[in-house]
This record gives C-alpha cells, sequence and structure tokens, in this order.
C-alpha cells in the first residue's frame, strides 16, 4: 500500500494548528524549563525525551533531522496530552488551567500502581501505535508490545506500573483495536 508521508504529515500539522491556534513546536535548546528537565531530571535520556508543557511541545534538538513518520508518531503523542489539557480544563477548555490540573494528578495523585499518570501515557500511546500502523501498514506490532513494557514498568517514567504482563496485554489490545480501525478506514478510503 502506498502511503504518502509527506501529506499525511502536513495534513496533521495543519489539522493541530487548527486544534491548537496557541501550539508552539520548539527545540529543547529553546524551552528553559525543558533544558531544565534535561538537566535535572532526565539526564540519563540524555535529552531525547519530547515533552509538552502548555502550548510547547518540546522536542529533541535533532527534531530536523528525523524522518516524517518518527515526527509524525511523536506529535500523535503529545496532541494526545494537549487534548488531556482541555479535558482536564474543568469545562473552561483552557490549555493553561488544564495543564496544571494535569500535572498535579500526573505526578501526585498516587505515585505508582495504575497511577493517573499511567492513564494519561496510555491514551497518548494508543496514539503512537495508531500512527506508528499508518506509517507502516502494522509491521510493529511485536515491537510495540516490547516497548510499552519497558517504557511503563521501567526508569523513563518512573516505574508508573509495574505489572508487566498487564501491560503487555493492554499493548497488543491496542495494537489491534487500531490495526482493524485502520484497516476499516483505508478500506473505505480506497473504495475496497
Ligand atoms: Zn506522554
Amino acid at each position: 500500500m502506498n502511503i504518502n508521508i509527506t501529506e499525511k504529515y502536513s495534513c496533521f500539522l495543519t489539522s493541530l494548528k487548527t486544534e491548537f491556534p496557541h501550539v508552539r513546536i520548539e527545540l529543547s535548546k529553546n524551552v528553559w524549563w525543558k533544558k531544565c528537565l534535561d538537566e535535572w531530571f532526565l539526564k540519563k535520556s540524555d535529552g531525547t525525551f519530547t515533552t509538552t508543557l502548555f502550548n510547547t511541545i518540546a522536542v529533541p534538538n535533532d527534531f530536523h533531522y528525523w524522518t516524517e513518520s518518527t515526527k509524525y508518531e511523536v506529535l500523535m503523542h503529545e496532541r494526545e496530552h494537549l487534548r488531556q489539557y482541555k479535558r482536564y480544563s474543568l469545562g473552561t477548555k483552557n490549555i493553561i488551567f488544564g495543564a496544571i490540573i494535569m500535572g498535579i494528578l500526573y505526578l501526585f495523585c498516587l505515585p505508582t500502581i495504575f497511577t493517573m499518570r499511567s492513564h494519561f501515557e496510555k491514551q497518548a500511546y494508543e496514539m503512537s501505535a495508531r500512527a506508528m500502523i499508518e506509517c507502516e501498514c502494522g509491521d510493529r506490532k511485536n515491537w510495540f508490545v516490547n516497548w510499552m513494557a519497558k517504557t511503563f514498568c521501567g526508569w523513563e517514567y518512573v516505574w508508573m506500573c509495574p505489572f508487566k504482563h498487564h501491560i503487555e496485554k493492554w499493548a497488543a489490545k491496542v495494537w489491534d483495536r487500531n490495526y482493524k480501525k485502520w484497516h476499516k478506514e483505508e478500506g473505505v478510503n480506497h473504495g475496497e
């Protein structure tokens, strides 16, 4: 199946701007709070994290060299966090307010085992899975399941869910669900 990633990525950026007119995609070196995060908390990651706070998506400094499919996969994930800010803004739809509320839940609500952090990231990684399926025709299920187990049960998010088997089952389900959805949509789009 032919997938025009350039077109897909460009459509995505347009729809992101329409949905979130104030959103900015910035290199980490230009964002003071991301530089602090990289310096103090995420040293181990060598600044390779993408993080969204308020209207700023802070991407790693080598972002311009990434492939468009990687950019798409990462930004689909971050868009979900922006949507969460809106959802958690107590009806105001104010990103700043929502980010503060979500930040509190993300950081302090049950520090481990089925945390709100785990809940928020599950929603965002579902978007990552969806983007991967769209860009690579669904060939990376095993890779995704292993990656999720490592991500949710490891240091990157402070061991937000210690139950590897639970995460593997969830990740496999997420992949299958999105694969089916994508297949159905592609079928409709291509008149198959
Ligand atoms: Zn995330």
